[in-house]
């Protein structure tokens, strides 16, 4: 597509999910000056509070959808488990980006993972197993340990187990529920990165990263770039993330996770087709955020700039931190160099995304140390208890 036909602000863009990712693109969006219309299963979601055009309705309602595709130029996406037919029905009339056959691919691990190692991409050793027995015949050539995961629907670590033993593989399997799953060689990590590419519909590249990622409970917890790595190892990661976005023929953004493993090797854990939370740091740290960048791409825009104005970390708000009632904001919004984002969801449970904060400072390891410590003066005693 030339640079003529690119959908030019003042168009309407549409987004499928309602949660704090389709909101950040829906402001990014806005402030460039287009119309958002999200399309969202439930009510008072992040994104339908700052869009006035909401359609709430499964992602089985073909009606729907077909209204909501009528009403917009493009959509894009804030996560990639939509049902494979609602995005059909949608591209009946609409496109989306990126496509359905992206989300084909990254919606089942499975796929995703041969998709990467037929075409050479370093990847974790892995085995599609599809029973208890196969489990246990496949586990000595794996692992152990190894991790096994449900090919679907995974996020956060939801549908994996840590297996060292046969015993252990039995029960791991019962409590992933049966079905095909993937058991993978459990890497001795030296780190987490990731890099979030963007890839215009001309073929275009801009990317963020890498960021170095720590969990907690499989969740992320803090975000830091740069990374602690050399150039070769965060040339690499760029250079892998430009071949599967190509690979793939992504339009839009795409997240690739990766492991560094203690003997040095690179290797693609996992994709997301969508911004991520490793990427927010973008919003402050950045000339164009990731969630400009995902506007720009899916429209046909040119791709901002992305180098690292300043070093950055990011730390999640998660619901936990309202055990003794809504945090003391105060506490952190008083701290310069940090920034706070609040999602505006109305229940906090534990482990829910609530928030997050970003700080800049002179070096990654001081962003993260300032992030962390504005953090913890939120859960020292610093609830304002109604
Ligand atoms: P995933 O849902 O595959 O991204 O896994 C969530 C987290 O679990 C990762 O970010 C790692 O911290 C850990 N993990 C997953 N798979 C492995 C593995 N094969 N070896 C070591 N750690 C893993």
């Amino acid at each position: 597509m030339s640079r003529a036909a690119a959908i030019m602000p003042g168009a309407t863009l549409g987004v499928l999910g309602g949660g704090q990712l389709a909101r950040m693109f829906a402001m990014a969006a806005r402030r460039l000056g287009y119309e958002v219309v999200v399309f969202a299963p439930d009510k008072d979601t992040p994104a339908g509070q700052v869009c006035p055009r909401t359609v709430t309705a499964d992602y089985g309602d073909g009606q729907a959808l077909r209204e909501f595709a009528a009403q917009v130029e493009v959509v894009t996406l804030e996560f990639e488990n939509v049902p494979a037919q609602a995005l059909e029905t949608i591209e009946a009339t609409t496109p989306v980006r990126p496509g359905s056959q992206v989300l084909a691919i990254t919606q089942n691990r499975l796929k995703e993972k041969s998709f990467l190692a037929e075409r050479g991409f370093p990847v974790t050793p892995f085995r599609a197993v599809r029973g208890v027995e196969q489990l246990l015949s496949e586990l000595p050539r794996v692992g152990p340990p190894a991790v096994l995961k449900t090919v679907g629907f995974g996020y956060d670590g939801k549908g994996q187990r840590l297996i060292a033993s046969d015993q252990e593989a039995a029960q791991a399997f019962a409590e992933l529920g049966s079905g095909e799953m993937v058991l993978e060689r459990f890497v001795r990590l030296a780190m987490e990165l990731s890099v979030i590419g963007a890839r215009g519909i001309d073929g275009s590249f801009a990317c963020f990263g890498p960021v170095e990622n720590r969990h907690c409970q499989h969740i992320l917890d803090v975000s830091a770039v740069p990374a602690a790595v050399s150039a070769e190892v965060a040339d690499r990661a760029v250079a892998l993330t430009k071949q599967v976005m190509e690979a793939l023929d992504v339009v839009g953004l795409l997240c690739v996770e990766f492991f560094l493993s203690q003997t040095g090797e690179l290797l693609v854990n996992e994709l997301a087709p969508r911004p991520h939370n490793s990427g927010h740091y973008s919003i402050e740290a950045c000339p164009v955020s990731q969630f400009e960048q995902q506007v720009r791409a899916i429209t046909g825009l040119p791709l901002g700039a992305t180098e690292l104005l300043k070093p950055a970390a990011m730390a999640n708000l998660l619901g936990d931190l309202w055990a003794g009632g809504e945090p003391d904001w105060t506490r952190v919004l008083c701290v310069p160099g940090v920034s706070l984002h609040l999602y505006g969801k109305r229940e906090a449970r534990p482990g829910r995304k609530m928030g997050h904060l970003t700080a800049l400072a002179a070096s990654a390891q001081a962003a993260r140390d300032l992030v962390l410590a504005a953090r913890g003066q939120l859960s020292q005693d610093g609830s304002l208890v109604r």
